[in-house]
């Protein structure tokens, strides 16, 4: 029972991943309903069901909206752990200040990349152009429904039940990048 579940809103805005378990419990309670299946099917001696992969909640969950948090994670997150100026997937990447901090070089979505540590060393104290480097893309800052934190957001993008659920809320996201 320890498959992931997505939970959706009454109006279908993804609000959680969670796990079967508790999913189930929603389910039994009559809190919830199926939206998608998993291929598994849980069997116990007493009881054999197919296993959620998407739930919805039967009744509107109000809940403000959270600010999307600039994070180390989150960066990386969007960045998909893809160095951006090589473009290599790196296992360790760094945080990179495209216009260095002390050039003014803010602490925000727009000037921070992900950077492995070979194009890190090489760009040094310098800007893109001085270093004679490019981006591959122009970072942004994200735009979606963030109930959801944002690296687990995009990590969701992986299971393939998920992702038309997922989509309308990913503006300006690649998701072709994640998955
Ligand atoms: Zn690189």
């Amino acid at each position: 029972m320890d498959n992931q579940v997505l939970v959706l809103n009454q109006n279908y805005e993804p609000l959680n991943v969670t796990n079967a378990r508790r999913a189930v419990t929603l389910l039994y309670l009559g809190k919830a309903i199926v939206v998608e299946k998993d291929s598994q099917v849980f069997h116990s001696p007493t009881v054999s069901f197919e296993m959620p992969s998407v739930v919805r909640l039967a009744y509107y969950v109000k809940r403000p909206t959270p600010q999307l948090k600039l994070t180390r994670r989150s960066i990386i997150a969007r960045d998909g752990q893809r160095c951006q100026y090589c473009g290599r997937r790196a296992k360790t990447v760094t945080i990179d200040h495209v216009i260095p901090r002390d050039r003014r070089g803010r602490t925000d979505w727009k000037n921070l990349v992900c950077a492995c540590i070979k194009c890190n060393n090489k760009k040094g104290n310098r800007t893109p152009q001085e270093a004679g480097m490019t981006l591959i893309r122009r970072p942004f800052r994200p735009r979606y429904v963030p109930y959801i934190s944002f690296s687990k957001f995009v990590a969701a993008f992986r299971n393939k039940r998920w992702v038309d659920y997922l989509a309308p809320f990913a503006q300006g996201l690649d998701i072709q990048e994640y998955c």
